[in-house]
């Protein structure tokens, strides 16, 4: 079999991807995707808690999260199917980042940069704070950076389903099978990609949107990225206490809380020695009870009852090099396009990064979105986008 596109991963990322350049009038070449999970059990697209924020503080970053705000906006028509709409859930009450007074000078340094890009965060000082959000524990704050009406979270996993969905409508072929081989055809070229069944695909360009396994997938190409995969757990509580319009919190202490109907959602990255770049999957729930629930208890005191229900994890696709997305054509192996790295930004930014790898292929350069702040040669040349983590 023959493919001028094979993807490798059908997440969130390999499904947009697969979707914008299938919709793109001026490619008319075949598309395959190779996703090993049908059902999506691991992968991180369909355990992620796919939140949306322009609160990042770098341009390329924060153009990601504009353009991919924009379409999650107008999603159900750009998704629709025949006259059925897509449909996400996108809430946007905002998201609330707290500044402690050292921290403080950071914050307003990168509204700074935000406001350059025409997002409008608000700043709001303690006194302010406290009096707006009186359900928040404000005593040791400087300042809240606020940005209601552009941030928010939606069902990840729908949106994911719906790229897919839209991408099969348009004749593009999902195989359900497991890539364990990329033979080169040169050392500058990936002639085919193997298949666990035996198959193996011809490929004009091949994409490695393989998300935490991305990796191992780039190996096969003796091609090296700085992706690990990063645990992160995801406890849901309920609580008595009720918070009109909650926005989505990130706490100093690092802990982050968002409601999801009646309940609440949280986590927090875990500690670096807890943090061992494997594929596990088992809930550290230490992490609930040492760390989350004393700071979510002195952050909000309306949460001192509450009740953990249950909990999952998920593996971030973690960019150790300076946790953003890595995006573009492979230097030297030229028909290799990387998109993964995402460090957990992948969901809000999977618009963004399917439209702009999808120019790329089909014009050789970017049009709808500049990504080449995201390129490859930026780990090589040691300049890195420098992004606070959270
Ligand atoms: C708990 C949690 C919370 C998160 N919260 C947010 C958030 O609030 N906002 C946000 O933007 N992002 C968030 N993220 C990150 C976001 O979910 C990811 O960045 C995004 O889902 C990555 O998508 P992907 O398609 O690259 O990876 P995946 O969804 O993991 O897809 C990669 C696919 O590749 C397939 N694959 C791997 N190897 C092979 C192979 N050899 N052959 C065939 N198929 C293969 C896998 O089966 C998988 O389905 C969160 C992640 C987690 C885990």
């Amino acid at each position: 079999m023959k493919y001028d596109v094979v993807i490798i991963g059908g997440g969130v990322v390999g499904s947009s991807i697969a979707y914008f350049l299938s919709a793109n009038p001026d490619f008319s070449g075949s598309i395959a995707v190779i996703e090993r999970d049908p059902y999506y059990t691991a992968s991180s697209s369909s355990l992620s808690t796919s939140a949306i924020r322009q609160q990042f503080g770098t341009p390329p970053n924060i153009a990601m999260s504009k353009f991919s705000m924009e379409f999650l906006r107008n999603v159900g028509t750009r998704l629709a199917i025949g006259d059925e709409p897509a449909d996400i859930g996108l809430h946007q009450p905002g998201y609330l980042v707290l500044a402690t007074p050292e921290r403080a000078d950071a914050q307003r340094a990168k509204n700074r940069v935000q406001r350059s890009m025409g997002v409008d965060i608000e700043l709001i000082e303690q006194s302010d704070l406290a009096r707006r959000l009186p359900w928040l524990n404000t005593e040791d704050l400087a300042l809240g950076s606020f940005g209601v009406g552009s941030e928010g979270w939606f069902d990840g996993p729908g949106l994911m389903q719906a790229f897919r969905r839209k991408a099969r409508a348009q004749k593009v072929d999902y195989i359900a099978a497991t890539v364990t081989g990329l033979a080169m055809a040169s050392s500058h070229r990936v002639g085919e990609v193997v298949l666990d069944n035996g198959e193996r695909l011809v490929a004009g360009t091949v994409i490695n949107a393989a998300g935490p396994w991305s990796a191992g997938i780039a190996r096969m190409a003796s091609v090296e990225v700085p992706v690990v995969p990063s645990k992160r757990c995801v406890f849901v509580f309920e609580t008595p206490a009720r918070i009109e319009n909650c926005p989505f919190v990130f706490d100093t202490s690092g802990f982050w809380l968002r409601p999801e109907g009646q309940l609440f959602l949280c986590g927090i990255p875990p500690l670096r020695e807890n943090d061992p770049d494997d594929f596990g999957l088992d809930v550290d729930y230490e992490l609930f009870d040492d760390l989350i629930w004393p700071a979510l208890a002195h952050r909000v005191p309306g949460f001192e009852q509450l009740r953990m229900l249950r909990a999952w994890a998920g593996l971030y696709e973690y960019n150790t090099f300076d946790h953003s997305g890595i995006i573009g054509r492979h230097p030297e192996v030229s028909n290799f396009v990387l998109a993964t790295g995402f460090s957990g930004h992948g969901m809000m930014h999977a618009a963004a990064t399917g439209s702009g790898v999808s120019d790329l292929i089909a014009y050789g350069e970017y049009r709808s979105i500049d990504l080449s702040a995201f390129r490859y040669e930026r780990i090589a040349s040691g300049q890195p986008i420098e992004e606070h983590v959270y």
